[in-house]
């Protein structure tokens, strides 16, 4: 049977978010993406939308205005998934931080998986990131996919059985034994 999730790593779907940023790491971005640099020769595939992305590229400091859009955002993504912040306001909210309206950093409102730093960052780094990334998501797509072990038997008690079986990922403490 065709598998999938196999071949997410060869084509990672990114969703770009300007949290906020000044635009300098969102057209570093757009260069990586471009043919000098040609991202997409990993199969990466800049996508509007976040129910199909893998890998959710965040720039700029988080925003008083854009906090909730960031957090639905990754909110809609499937798992596995990661993130990237792009650019030193997008990892610790760079040069606005402690500004009126600027929140802070990415990872204040949804965890980071990778942080590329620069102000701006350059398109050899954000590619750095994304390699990085598929790492992290082949990772996290085996630790997904690891399979699921019964770990108790069927008990009685007065007569019924017991049903307070707990599917367990190979590997997982059982708190119970
Ligand atoms: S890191 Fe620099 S270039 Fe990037 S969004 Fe912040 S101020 Fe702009």
């Amino acid at each position: 049977m065709f598998d999938l999730k196999k071949y997410r790593k060869k084509s990672p779907w990114i969703l770009h978010y300007n949290a906020g940023s000044c635009n300098g790491c969102d057209i570093e971005i757009l260069a990586s993406l471009a043919p000098k640099y040609d991202l997409e020769r990993f199969g990466v595939i800049n996508t509007g939308n976040p129910k199909q992305s893998d890998i959710f590229l965040v720039t700029g400091p988080v925003t008083y205005r854009s906090r909730e859009r960031l957090v639905e955002l990754y909110t809609q993504m499937p798992e596995p998934k990661v993130v990237i912040a792009v650019g030193s306001c997008s990892c610790t909210g760079g040069v606005f931080r402690d500004m009126v309206n600027v929140e802070d950093g990415v990872d204040r409102y949804i965890p980071v998986d990778v942080y590329v730093a620069g102000c701006a960052t350059s398109p050899e780094l954000i590619i750095d990131g994304v390699v990085k990334a598929l790492e992290i998501l082949e990772q996290k797509t085996k630790e997904m996919e690891k399979p699921l072990k019964l770990f108790r038997e069927a008990t009685l008690e007065n007569s019924i059985v017991n049903r307070r079986h707990t599917a367990l990922k190979v590997g997982e403490k059982d708190e119970e034994n």
